[in-house]
């Protein structure tokens, strides 16, 4: 009952204030495209909870799936036995990996674990100790993690010393070269492909560098695709030197772009991927994908978790993929994802001094708004606001909830992000476009 809720409400204090909440009322049920509170409030949900529940709330076959996992065993530990599901789903990716090379899996419980052991092999399996990653780049919170993340402060800030040996360059963003959105993309690349150069002759010798870590489309940094021709650069770079570049498809994977995974608008070859979020549909689950032939240099026993590549989880992540072929996600994907475009272009058009750029790719997709100084001061503007809450992105955001769609803002710019369900019915999305129109009028009326 509500005066339940409201009694329960009170023990949110003794919640660590380290976790920040977009929302206040306690989420009770979800269904298809929409969550609802205790007090009634049925909400849109343009956040898949952070882009995990890609093929909607309690998808009624991914629930049956973990449900009857669940009366047959729950935890079959990894370190202890093969299980059934575990197996089961490695037959069920192998066909979709972006390349027949990537062939040895090791499933985790979230991303950031995932992260830490790609780290952990890539050192491993190169002998060498450095690790290369982008400005603007998130990959976790744990320490590893942590360590190639860039994309604000507030996450390590205090929490100092992370893992040492790691460097940066710019990711073809242009905010990170300190431009406007004008310059060429062309242009952008070879920037960033130039400060790998320099990185590797002047900081960390190839011979020491272990591996390239790269979002390939920048998430918390943004939502920018990385263009194919980065990407082919990283990968020249790679097999030039022996590093091992690894994609991070935590959250651009598993259909979310369009295509089961975000590398493959290159048809560049990672050495390791990692995936997590869409994969289980909301049950913790990651992975990390290799090569056999490089995860064989792994000692046996070296690696394992309690919880790592749970029954449930794994039986949900069968019954994900099964969804996607069987209902058709990348053609839906594609299908909604220009509808989006097309409503948020308007948008634009009507609005031409507020919103700088609309991007991304399939159904993960960014309206960035301009600063009140304009875009080359955008650096002025991140260094004035640092810790303080963004302006335009948050205030949109703001209002979109009032108006009862969950939606989310990321990285230190002006970005509100667009991470609808990729089965949302094409009214659904209609009608987040809607709110988010009527949202930004509000604001800048
Ligand atoms: N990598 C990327 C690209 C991510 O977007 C995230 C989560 N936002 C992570 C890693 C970390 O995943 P998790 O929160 O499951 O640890």
């Amino acid at each position: 009952t509500s005066s339940d809720s409201a009694s329960l409400l009170d023990y949110g204090r003794n919640v660590t204030n380290g976790l920040g909440r977009i929302t206040e009322g306690i989420m009770t049920s979800g269904k298809g495209s929409y969550v609802e509170y205790d007090d009634g409030r049925k909400m849109l949900d343009f956040t898949c909870g952070y882009g995990v529940t890609s093929l909607g709330h309690c998808h009624p076959k991914i629930s049956k799936a973990a449900a009857d996992q669940c009366m047959n065993i729950v935890h079959a530990q990894c370190n202890i036995a093969f299980h059934e599901p575990y197996l089961r789903l490695i037959k069920k990716l192998l066909p979709i990996m972006p390349d027949a090379s990537l062939d040895s899996f090791f499933f985790w419980n979230s991303g950031s674990e995932a992260v830490e052991t790609a780290l952990k092999m890539a050192r491993i399996v190169t002998g060498r100790q450095n690790i290369i990653c982008m400005q603007g780049a998130f990959h976790g919170h744990t320490f590893g993690a942590m360590a190639v993340t860039k994309s604000k402060t507030i996450y390590s800030k205090g929490v100092a010393p992370l893992m040492p040996g790691v460097f940066s360059i710019p990711f073809p963003f242009w905010h990170q070269l300190g431009e406007t959105p004008d310059l060429p993309e062309s242009a952008q690349v070879a920037r960033c492909l130039y400060q790998l150069d320099l990185l590797l002759a002047q900081q960390t010798a190839p011979a020491d560098t272990a591996a390239i870590i790269v979002e390939p489309v920048l998430g918390e940094g943004g939502y920018v695709p990385a263009p194919a021709a980065f990407l082919e650069g990283l990968r020249a770079v790679c097999d030039k030197h022996g590093i091992l570049l690894i994609a991070d498809e935590v959250q651009s994977g598993f259909s979310r772009t369009g295509k089961f995974f975000a590398i493959e608008y290159s048809g560049v070859r990672p050495d390791i991927l990692i995936m997590a979020k869409g994969l289980a549909n909301g049950f913790p689950l990651s992975a990390v994908v290799s090569r056999k032939e490089l995860t064989d240099k792994l000692a046996s026993g070296s690696m394992g978790g309690t919880y790592a590549g749970n029954a449930v989880s794994c039986a949900a992540a069968c019954a994900v993929v099964d969804a996607m072929h069987e209902e058709n996600i990348l053609s839906q994907v594609n299908e909604r994802s220009s509808e989006l475009f097309s409503a948020l272009n308007a948008i634009k058009t009507a609005h031409p001094a507020h919103i700088l750029d609309v991007r991304g790719r399939g159904l993960m997709v960014a309206v960035e708004f301009a600063t009140p100084a304009g875009p080359g001061a955008a650096h002025d503007a991140v260094a004035a606001r640092d810790g303080v809450a963004a302006q335009m992105a948050s205030r949109v955001a703001k209002k979109c909830i009032e108006r009862g769609m969950l939606i989310l803002t990321t990285s230190v710019y002006e970005v509100v992000r667009f991470l609808p369900p990729l089965n949302i019915s094409a009214t659904d999305l209609k009608k987040g476009a809607e709110i988010f129109r009527e949202a930004v009028e509000e604001v800048i009326r």
